[in-house]
Order: structure tokens, then C-alpha cells, then sequence
């Protein structure tokens, strides 16, 4: 029975939901919102958003890094478990998806906790390493577009401090990872970056089959 990670059947996802999903009404309502956009296939599953809260009370983090918004769900499930003066750095290209989010940040009395950066992550992120605020982060998030992972992997792994969490969302890329015939930029930016990870010394890691895989690292000291 316990010699693999078990396949979640649907009517086991469904009890996994029901014995153990606890989701803020704030949450509960951006998901149900995000679920009718046309890309509302690109958002975290529900107990994936409850699994980063828990990780950022784990860690007692203060300070968080969020590359790829989307319409704000991983966002408002960190900012939720961040401290009231807390802050998380929230970068998106697209200034259109993370204004579905900011009514529901609102609402939920958090808005103020999350700094929102719209423009090219990795310019952000840059330009944070050029202010000086290299080693000061505590949680980062990657889950922005797909080909620039390895770019905000080094990034974020300066930016956070030792000791510090980073987390990589969708690794296993809906299986496609383990065709050889599919080398299409994404796919190909995943592999090679998971395969980095696996023999990186600098860190601690973990990946989890949870939502699309989550790759989850411990800076080293
Ligand atoms: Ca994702």
C-alpha cells in the first residue's frame, strides 16, 4: 500500500477535499472566479494554496517573493499566512490578470501586505539584487513563464536568505517531461532546470506530486 505516492482517484481527490480543505471566503471566492476565466486552467489547485500557507507559517517567513500572478489565488493563499507586516513582492507582466485578484486581496484585508510588480519578473527581480536585497528574502514562488524558469531558479536562489524556501510549480508539466519527442521551449526549460535541482549542492529538495508537481528547496547555508 506504501511503497509509491498512491494515484488520486477522483472520488479519493474528493474525500482529500472534503477531510482537509480549509479555504478563507476570500479564497474560496477568487477561486471560484478565477475557475470561469479563459486561462483558468494556469491556477493552483485549492490544496495546493492551503500546503504554501502552511509552509510559510512553518518557516515564520516575513518576506516573500511571487513570480507569476495570474489572477492572485497563490498570492492571496500567501499573503494570508504572511505576518501583518509582512511583505510579499508580487511580479506579473500582465497587469489585466492580477486586477481580478486585488478586490479579493482587499477583502480579505491584505492588499497592503502585497507589493505588486508589474513588468518582466526578471527585471524585477534584477533590480532587487541591484538595491542590495540579495540573501534578506525568506519564501519565493516560481510559477511564472515556463521558459525563464532557470533564470528566476538563480535569482530567487540570491534573493533568499539561507535557510530560506523556494518552491517550483508545475514540474511535472502534465507528464510531458518524460517524452523525449516533446522539446518545445517550456518543456525542454522545465526538464533541464528539474535535472539542475536534482544534483544542485546549494540546496535541499523535495518534489511532491501535488497539483502539477511542486518542486520544494531549502537554501543551504
Ligand atoms: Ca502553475
Amino acid at each position: 500500500m506504501s511503497y509509491k505516492t498512491s494515484p488520486l482517484t477522483e472520488p479519493v481527490y474528493e474525500y482529500l477535499l472534503k477531510a482537509s480543505l480549509r479555504e478563507p471566503d476570500a479564497l474560496r471566492a477568487l477561486r471560484e472566479v478565477t475557475e470561469r476565466h479563459p486561462h483558468g486552467g494556469m491556477r493552483i489547485c485549492p490544496e495546493q494554496g492551503q500546503f504554501m500557507r502552511l509552509l510559510v507559517e512553518l518557516t515564520g517567513a516575513k518576506t516573500a517573493l511571487e513570480i507569476g500572478v495570474f489572477t492572485g489565488y497563490s498570492t492571496l493563499s500567501v499573503a494570508l499566512a504572511l505576518p501583518r507586516d509582512g511583505r510579499l513582492i508580487a511580479c506579473d507582466r500582465n497587469a489585466e490578470w492580477p486586477a481580478v485578484g486585488q478586490p479579493f486581496w482587499r477583502e480579505a484585508g491584505v492588499e497592503d501586505i502585497i507589493d505588486l510588480r508589474i513588468g518582466k519578473a526578471a527585471e524585477t527581480l534584477d533590480s532587487l539584487i541591484r538595491d542590495g536585497d540579495s540573501g534578506t528574502f525568506d519564501f519565493a514562488f516560481i510559477d511564472g513563464d515556463k521558459k525563464n524558469y532557470g533564470v528566476y531558479y538563480e535569482q530567487c536562489l540570491t534573493l533568499v536568505r539561507p535557510g530560506g524556501l523556494i518552491l517550483i510549480d508545475n514540474v511535472l508539466w502534465d507528464g510531458r517531461l518524460i517524452d523525449p519527442a516533446d522539446t518545445e521551449r517550456a518543456t525542454d526549460a522545465i526538464r533541464t532546470l528539474n535535472d539542475k535541482i536534482h544534483g544542485d549542492e546549494r540546496v535541499s529538495m523535495c518534489m511532491l506530486p501535488i497539483g502539477d508537481g511542486l518542486t520544494i528547496i531549502r537554501k543551504r547555508g
